[in-house]
């Protein structure tokens, strides 16, 4: 029950530790430890018909197991350091980006050669934006897919299971500081190890609090992202996604000067639920199978909320909004845009009537009574911006899913290790309140790793 090194939590982070560790240092014992199931084992029971809506699994095989958060995600691994963490501001803008190349050739190499690398250097959109005062940020993303994203997960494990001892099912109640390292303690058993890399994601937010609590990590908190997902028909973004695949979008709001960016674009994707500690809120994804794609283009709007003294808690504010949509529609709530500014609630018959069907079945309602004024008007405004550049975003029937939220873990005191204040203790991935996209996440885990095996 000793190993080298132990990781909690086999999301992007923990997996991309575990692969560099065992190609640099193979004669390291290292074990992951995991609260979901293997990736064969996860399914989410909703299937559109018997089960429609979220029923808490014990483990939520949407964010939890192998391949963490990502396994449905979208597979999208935006290479820059504009968005998706702020891992640059710990290891340099040269090294993060670097980490992210080499990450992608990893994926690359276990499955999604053929998957295109999108970029937004050099695009007439970018005048375009900022011709009417929208500012299109600069990345390249290579999309798997959710299809695609998968195989290389099943790739990658094949490999790591040959030099790795994998614990699924296995939820790491505490780390104690022991004599030489760390004593991780499971239901029944506890296992010890020199280093331990923490990469528990967003599902572990609540976890890794207390974690850093009693081990007198210092941390801070003050963010959390709230909107909603909006869902059109393909054709309408279609010259943007076409040869960009995701835009991300900031707009300043002329009313308060807030910003407002889209997220996570799903060209011919389908909306999805999350589920965090039991708050059900909406997310996105597609696939890169023709087969499988929708006829709608889904994307989040998002408004960033900073806190100042003396609230703390951005998250607990995030959740008390999401669990209105969720008191007042059982879950997430969709309305059409042209509902919404007539001061209307959506409803089954308006939905019917619209020309567009939802890929979600949320239930019609009136984000209006969720969402804060300040940020559903930073919304509106937003929806009229990009009408301009994609005319119909502000058609009556486009439809706003909500609440869309982003939840940032609390900012744990780390070194340019990603090294907590005890020596040997590593916090990566989103977990850390430092990375919030797949290549942060997976190249935090390839940075500790080249650190434990030097
Ligand atoms: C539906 C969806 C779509 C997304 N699409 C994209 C996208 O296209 N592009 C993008 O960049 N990002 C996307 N994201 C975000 C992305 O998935 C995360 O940023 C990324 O997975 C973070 O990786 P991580 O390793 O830090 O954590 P996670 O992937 O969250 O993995 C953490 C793992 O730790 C485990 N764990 C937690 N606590 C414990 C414990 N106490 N003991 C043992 N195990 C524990 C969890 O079960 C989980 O499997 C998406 C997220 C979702 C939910």
């Amino acid at each position: 029950m000793k190993y080298d090194v132990i990781i909690i939590g086999a999301g992007p982070g923990g997996i991309f530790a575990a692969y560099e560790l065992m190609i640099k240092k193979p004669e390291l014992k290292v074990a992951v430890f995991e609260a979901g199931h293997a990736l064969d084992k996860r399914h989410c029971p909703i299937d559109g018909e018997k089960v429609r809506s979220c029923i808490g699994c014990k483990s939520c095989s949407i964010m939890s197991g192998f391949g963490g958060a990502g396994a449905f995600s979208d597979g999208k691994y935006n290479i820059t350091n504009d968005f998706g963490g702020t891992l640059y501001e710990y290891i340099g803008k040269k090294q993060a980006m670097d980490l992210m190349y080499y990450v992608d050739k990893i994926n690359m190499q276990h499955g999604g050669s053929g998957c295109k690398l999108y970029s937004t250097a050099g695009t007439k959109f970018k005048t375009l934006c900022i011709q009417n005062d929208l500012h299109l940020l600069d990345a390249s993303v290579r999309h798997l897919g959710t299809d695609v994203n998968y195989v290389v997960l099943e790739n990658l494990y094949a490999e790591l299971q040959q030099k790795v001892d994998f614990y699924f099912d296995a939820y790491v109640e505490a780390i104690d500081i022991v004599d030489g390292g760390y004593s991780v303690k499971c239901k029944d058993t506890s296992y010890t190890c020199e280093k331990c890399i923490v990469s528990v994601g967003r599902i572990g937010s609540k976890w890794m609090e207390k974690v850093c609590k009693d081990l007198a990590i210092p941390t801070k908190s003050n963010r959390v992202d709230l909107g909603v997902r909006v869902e059109l028909p393909a054709t309408v973004f279609a010259h943007l996604t076409d040869e960009l695949y995701e835009s991300k979008i900031v707009y300043r709001t002329k009313q308060y000067g807030d910003k407002v960016r889209t997220f996570c674009m799903n060209p011919k994707g389908a909306v999805v639920n999350e589920n965090t500690n039991g708050i059900i809120t909406v997310n996105g994804h597609s696939y890169e199978d023709p087969a499988l794609q929708t006829e709608n283009t889904n994307f989040a709007l998002l408004v960033s909320k900073h806190f100042s003294e003396p609230f703390k808690d951005s998250n607990g504010y995030g959740e008390s909004i999401a669990r209105l949509s969720n008191m007042l529609g059982g879950g997430v709530i969709v309305q059409r845009f042209g509902d919404l500014i007539r001061g209307r609630r959506s409803t089954p018959s308006r939905m019917e009537d619209a020309f567009i069907t939802p890929t979600l079945q949320a239930t019609p309602g009136d984000l209006s009574l969720v969402l804060p004024k300040r940020l559903l008007d930073g919304i509106i405004e937003m929806i009229y911006a990009l009408d301009k550049v994609a005319p119909g975003t502000a058609n009556d029937d486009t439809l706003l899913y909500g609440v869309e939220v982003k939840f940032y873990n609390m900012e744990v005191e780390v070194s340019d290790k990603l090294e907590t204040r005890h020596k040997g203790l590593y916090i990566i991935g989103d977990g850390s309140g430092i990375t919030h996209s797949l290549s942060h996440a997976s190249a935090s885990g390839v940075h500790v790793a080249r650190d434990i095996a030097q």
